[in-house]
Parts: C-alpha cells; structure tokens; sequence
C-alpha cells in the first residue's frame, strides 16, 4: 500500500468513463464527442449479435461489424480486420467483448491513429491499459504505448448478465491479480492503491452474491466497478511475478487466460507477501493472510484451483520455471527458479498456500 509520505507520482488518468446499466444506448453520443463520423464495430464470433445491434443503433455513424476477434490478438486477424476497416471508410472503432476484441481495437488504433470506444464485457481489464499483447506465429510479445489507451470506455453492467458463472469467477480473480500487483507495484501511487483495495472490497461482496443469482443487477455494477477499479490500476503501474508466470504459462502451454490468472493469483500473492507489506489490506478483507484468504475465496466461489486440470504436467512446471526466470524484472520478494518451481508445484497440485 503505497502511502503519501513515501511520495508518489500520479500520472492522471486520461480515458473518459462512462458507467452504468443500459450506458449502451449512449453509444452514438461518445463516438459524436470524439468527433466520428463512421465507427466500425467489433467482436468475436461468439458475440456477433451484439455487434450487429450495436451497429444497426449507431445507424448513420456505422461503417459496418468485423466480428473474428481472437485471443491473443493474431497479427494475420488485425491484418485482415485493417484491410476491412480500410475499405469501409470508418474513422474510429467501438471494440464490444472481452479482452480478445478490446485487443483487436488497440491494435487497428495504434496502428491507424483512430479514436477507439471500449465497452468490455467481461473482467479482464484491457479496456484502461496502455498494453497491447499481440501474437505472430505463436510468439506473442507485449508493449505499451500511449496510442494505444482507449480514448473512452463504456461499462454497461446489463452486458455482464450474461457472463457464463464459470467465466464471472475466473474473470473476477484475473482482475483482483491486477489489484494484487497494484499494491506492491515499484511505481504504485496512493491512487492506485486506493483503487486496489477498493476493487478487492467490491469483489468480496458481489461475488458470492452472483454464485447463486448470476443476473442481480446491484452485485453485478458492484463487481463491473472492481473491474473498472483494477484495470485502472493496471494501467498506469507495472506488474510484476504474477503476470510474469500468467503469460509465461499462458503463452507456452496455451492454457485459458482467465483461468491461469485464478489459478496462480493465491500463490503468487502468498508468496509476495512474504516480502512486503504493501498486501496487509487483504488480510481484512478476505479474512486469512493474504495468499490462504484469497484461496478460500477463490474455493468458495467454485474458481478452478489446479494447474493440473488445464492439461499441464509436472515438466512443463520446470519448463515455466525455467523461462520465468529468464529475464529480470521487479518484484517485491526475490526468487529462485527453485522458488517458483515450488510456487507452480502447490498450484499445480491445488494446494492452499500456506506461509
Ligand atoms: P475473451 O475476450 O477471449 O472472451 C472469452 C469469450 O467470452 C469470448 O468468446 C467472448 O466473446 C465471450 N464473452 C465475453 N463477454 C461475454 C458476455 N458478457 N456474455 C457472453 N459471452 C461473453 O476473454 P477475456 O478473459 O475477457 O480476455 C482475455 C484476453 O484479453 C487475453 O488475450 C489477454 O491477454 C487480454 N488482456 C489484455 C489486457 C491488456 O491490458 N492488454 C488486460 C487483460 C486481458
């Protein structure tokens, strides 16, 4: 928890926030503000419909769907989503969906220069990031840059009604990660760190809610807030260990993004905990230390709690050892390839992570 008398740098956050239930409709207003003209809508196939709704409201400011967004942003899907963009005359993008189509929409706009609307669906928290992963023959490499940042995000709590229960869980505590290495960030500020705890406050309450009634409206804003929280915190600090091995196992194995992120978050975090005091909030808000209370948390919302159950086996757990240590990067508690050998072992094996 970074306080005022360390000092601090904030960096302002610069992306327009809209909030709400049915903020959809307000749709043609943000793309009208941001001076468009035609906005290309997009998605990935599965949510299509939405995208041709969202078209036909946006009427005379639509230049039309592309609907083939993927995980990972694929440098072969924006090339074709440009080409498409290109033809169609439109002059900003509206990326609606998850992470995948949010990805698709920075990368038209870091490399067009257009204005992109963001209106996520899913937890993830692409959507207040200045960070692009894109993926070319396999390798995906990760940047950050300002042109990338949406220049407005749309929340509209009424789209996360229909979030698979599996997937709400997995989503929620792919966001609290970011919330977890917010706090002990190198270049966290006291905003940030208010932003984390708070996330962390709204899941623990809204979650459990959505377990047995998934379309309640009031535990659904109060967790799409924490997602707003998270990826707003995300995208002005680095991260560190979590994200480190989320991607490294992500990338090798190809294993689901939201559920790597649950299954290692407890076990990441308890292993930093012993190295800071900056996760000392936690403690109170999910009752335990802050590794064993979130994966009591994590067990009691039904979150998959074992490596082994993605299809890993114990040598890609030296495998991910070994490329997590291959470059340096900073992190509260320093580690050993043994260190994280260990850490994936428990995690693999589901584990509570003890101190
Ligand atoms: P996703 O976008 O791949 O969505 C998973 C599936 O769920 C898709 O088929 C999608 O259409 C569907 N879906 C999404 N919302 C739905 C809803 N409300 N109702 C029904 N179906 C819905 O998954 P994700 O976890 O949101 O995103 C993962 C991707 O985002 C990864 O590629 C990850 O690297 C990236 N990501 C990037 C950042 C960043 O800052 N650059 C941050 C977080 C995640």
């Amino acid at each position: 928890m970074k306080l005022p008398t360390d000092g601090f740098t904030f960096p302002g956050i610069s992306t327009r926030v809209v909030f709400g239930s049915g903020t959809l409709s307000r749709t043609a207003d943000e793309v009208e503000r941001l001076g468009g003209k035609k906005a290309m809508v997009l998605s990935t196939p599965n949510q299509s419909d939405d995208a041709q709704s969202l078209a036909s409201r946006l009427g005379g400011l639509s230049a039309g769907t592309f609907c083939e967004a993927a995980m990972h942003t694929p440098v072969e899907v924006t090339e074709k989503a440009l080409d498409v963009f290109n033809r169609s005359g439109a002059d900003c993008v509206v990326a609606i969906g998850g992470g995948s189509t949010i990805g698709l929409g920075k990368a038209i706009a870091t490399r067009t220069g257009v204005n992109q609307i963001a209106i996520p669906t899913t937890y993830a928290g692409s959507e207040m990031t200045d960070i692009l992963g894109e993926t070319r023959e396999g390798r995906k490499t990760t940047r950050r840059d300002a042109s990338i940042r949406p220049e407005t995000v749309i929340y509209d709590v009424d789209l996360t009604l229909t979030l698979a229960a599996d997937m709400t869980v997995t989503s929620s505590l792919n966001a609290i990660a970011h919330a977890v290495e917010a706090l002990y960030a190198p270049d966290a500020n006291p905003v940030t760190s208010l932003m984390a705890v708070e996330a962390m406050k709204a899941f623990k309450s809204g979650l459990p809610v959505l377990r047995d009634a998934p379309r309640d409206t009031e535990a659904r804003a109060l967790v799409l807030y924490g997602a707003w929280l998270c990826s707003t915190a995300l995208g002005y600090v680095a991260m560190s260990l979590h994200h480190k091995l989320a991607h490294t196992i992500g990338g090798s194995f190809n294993t689901p993004h939201a559920e790597t992120h649950a299954i290692l978050v407890p076990h990441t975090t308890n292993f930093n905990a012993a190295g800071t005091d900056a996760l000392a909030p936690m403690r109170e808000i999910f009752g335990s230390t802050p590794g064993g209370g979130l994966w009591d948390f994590a067990k009691a919302a039904g979150a998959p709690l074992r490596l082994s159950d993605l299809g890993l086996s114990e040598a890609d757990l030296d495998k991910a050892a070994e490329i997590a240590v291959q470059n340096s990067y900073e992190n509260p508690r320093p580690f050993t390839q043994g260190d994280i050998r260990a850490l994936l072992q428990a995690a693999w094996e589901g584990q509570r992570p003890e101190d």
